[in-house]
């Protein structure tokens, strides 16, 4: 007998991070971890690398779990950073390589100008830097725990909001391509194009459906509508823009880490009624 759609939904993970990023689990924990979970469906979903797709493909295969190719691509849209995801993308397509190569040095680029600006405030930049560009797509994220573990910080969380995040002074912006640019990309990769968690972006009603509006006219086929950690609120507003613009929704925890209540990998609520699951989508 088949399982009431509510189940089925919380089994489809389209949003998740390994240590290839800044998750920090290997891509095998983590499908591992989601096989526990009972989850059936798992993208993963690294920011700017492909680096963790043959490894967490392979477990997948393992587990019986349908592993869905993934990215998270950083961009810009009028100056705000939004976060794409690429879904059912070919991890193997030069132009998506390419551009994520590119991404990886403006990681770089930009961890390196966070880091000296850490050594001006008397903190080791440089330790600090050395320290986060091990990993295949190094993140502020990884500056945050090496903040905690020197104890310039109590958590990772602390040291973005004292040092890292968006006016604070160790805060430098990153040169993202454009929205466009990396909607073009996933699409030429033969992938789905996903705005992710749209209630973060700090914009008004009216400017996140321009947003929206724009992200469907780049040929964006969907919207994170089920996100972990997501109000009623934004919830219903992420399904009114989906209705809105013609747009499937997708779903997904955003895990990084075991031990984060709000964001545990693979339980996530159901879809609103009247949205396409993205999963429909999905060949
Ligand atoms: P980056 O892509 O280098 O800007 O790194 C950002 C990553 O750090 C995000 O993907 C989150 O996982 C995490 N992050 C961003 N902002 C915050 C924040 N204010 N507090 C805690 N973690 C954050
Ligand atoms: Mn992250
Ligand atoms: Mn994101
Ligand atoms: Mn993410």
């Amino acid at each position: 007998m088949s399982e009431p759609a509510t189940t089925q939904l919380r089994r489809v993970d389209l949003h998740t991070h390994s240590c290839c990023s800044d998750g920090a689990l290997a891509p095998s924990e983590l499908v591992s971890l989601a096989a526990t979970r009972g989850v059936s469906t798992l993208a993963l979903t690294d920011h700017d690398t492909l680096e963790g797709l043959p490894e967490a493909q392979l477990a997948c295969e393992q587990h019986g779990i349908r592993f869905v190719p993934g990215v998270e691509l950083s961009c810009r849209w009028q100056e705000v950073e939004t976060h794409v995801l690429g879904l059912g993308i070919d991890a193997t397509h030069g132009a998506l390589r390419s551009l994520c190569s590119q991404q990886r040095q403006r990681r770089q680029a930009r961890i390196e100008a966070i880091g000296a600006r850490l050594s001006a405030l008397g903190l080791p930049g440089q330790v600090l830097v050395d320290g986060a560009l091990g990993a295949a797509a190094p993140t502020r994220a990884h500056l945050a725990e090496g903040l905690k573990r020197h104890g310039f910080a109590a958590s990772a969380q602390e040291a973005f909001d004292r040092y890292l995040a968006r006016g604070r002074p160790g805060f430098v912006a990153a040169a993202w391509p454009s929205l466009a640019t990396i909607i073009e990309h996933v699409l030429g990769a033969g992938g789905m194009a996903v705005l992710a968690h749209p209630h973060r972006y700090g914009l008004s009603g009216t400017r996140l459906s321009e947003l929206t509006h724009e992200f469907k006219r780049l040929e964006g086929a969907g919207i994170e509508v089920s996100v972990a950690g997501m109000s009623p609120a934004k919830t219903s507003e992420a399904a009114r823009l989906a209705r809105r613009f013609d747009l499937a929704g997708s779903m997904g925890s955003d895990f990084h880490q075991p031990g984060i209540p709000w964001r545990p990998l693979g339980r996530l609520v159901k879809l609103p009624e009247a949205v396409i699951p993205i999963t429909a989508r999905l060949a």
